[in-house]
């Protein structure tokens, strides 16, 4: 029997009758991360990183939850479960399944390179690696988080010498604080839209730092925000929201940024590509750092990486799942708010 099957309500684990983030209500839910796609509403109990606890309560109302310490083993009839970083968002986990000597990861989503923000993807060694590929093609390859910054501070610098405000879109979990915790504040002041406020106060009850931001209220004059940074999710980009800011730059920051095109469909001034996503050189690696011999890869370009792993000698398949990914028009956002 495999440890984990995927059935209809989602990843489940018979031995202990849990599932790892499932996309139908169920009686126990272990949870890797807050985004909607995996951390859905209605099941009885769910168990997450103690970091992720205010999140997904913010998210999901009043759930019952239980938060766990990285590396604690909870034992659920005979089978050990543990969380690991998985360096995506704040809270975020791959969920490791241990039973009879059998080791399983379900990775979640997850991004390799240190943030700032989150703690650090961490390699998990096992049997069978259950990895996202969102961004399973060699053509998506990262520039360091750094200069993407650099990036967006020059955008910003420039904007802000025009007396003209810089709306940035980025998931409200995730990129925002990314942004946020790694932009130059010297350049003006920052603000948020409701959404990311409503995920930063809840980062903050999870205990992450975050620099000095204000949330974008109606009282707040035209003119402050002319030297500003406006954080904000794709779904605010609509002519109500917008034109209080005005006259305005905008942006998206995605990992979709690296396709020619995809600015235009945002239809954004600016494109920046960042992701909380593995790029295809980390997915290489942290598929060969967990020492799996099978590889079952979900959502995103799995069948182009599936069939990339097979060739280098991996037992690679793929299994459709509920699990959206970093959606082009960032749908995810427009679904949680
Ligand atoms: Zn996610
Ligand atoms: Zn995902």
């Amino acid at each position: 029997m495999a440890l984990i099957e995927f059935t209809e309500s989602g990843m489940y684990c018979p031995q202990a009758d849990v599932f790892i983030d499932p996309w139908r209500a169920v009686n126990k839910a272990l949870i890797t991360h807050g985004h909607s796609d995996h951390a859905r509403y209605g099941s009885a109990a769910y168990f997450t990183h103690h970091q992720n606890v205010p999140i997904i309560k913010r998210r999901l109302g009043n759930i019952e939850v239980t938060g766990f310490n990285y590396d604690e083993s909870i034992l659920i009839n005979g089978v050990a479960f543990s969380f690991h970083p998985a360096g995506h968002v704040v809270g975020s986990s791959q969920i490791r399944v241990e039973h009879k000597g059998e080791v399983w990861v379900a990775s979640g989503d997850y991004k390799t390179e240190a943030d700032g923000v989150c703690q650090p993807f961490e390699p998990v060694k096992c049997h069978t690696f259950i990895t996202e590929s969102t961004f399973g093609l060699p053509v998506f390859n990262w520039n360091s988080q750094q200069e993407v910054m650099e990036e967006i501070n020059q955008w910003w610098q420039s904007n802000a010498d025009n007396g003209k405000a810089s709306v940035i879109f980025a998931y409200s979990l995730g990129k925002a604080q990314r942004i946020l915790c790694n932009i130059n504040h010297r350049i003006g002041p920052v603000y948020v839209h409701g959404a990311v406020a409503d995920m930063n106060e809840a980062c903050a009850i999870a205990g992450v730092q975050l620099p000095p931001y204000q949330k974008v209220v109606a009282a707040i004059a035209k003119e402050d925000y002319k030297t500003a940074l406006i954080i904000a999710p794709a779904s605010a980009n609509n002519p109500t929201w917008m034109k209080k800011f005005e006259p305005c730059s905008t942006a998206v920051a995605s990992g979709w940024m690296a396709l020619r095109g995809a600015r235009r469909w945002q239809a954004a001034d600016k494109g920046f590509v960042l992701s909380d996503h593995a790029d295809w050189p980390s997915l290489n690696r942290a598929v060969q750092e967990t020492g799996a011999e099978q590889i079952i890869a979900t959502h995103g370009y799995t069948q182009a990486f599936a069939n990339w792993l097979t060739e280098k000698g991996y037992n690679g398949r793929v299994v459709q799942t509920g699990f959206t990914g970093e959606q082009m028009k960032q749908e995810e956002e427009v679904q949680s708010i």
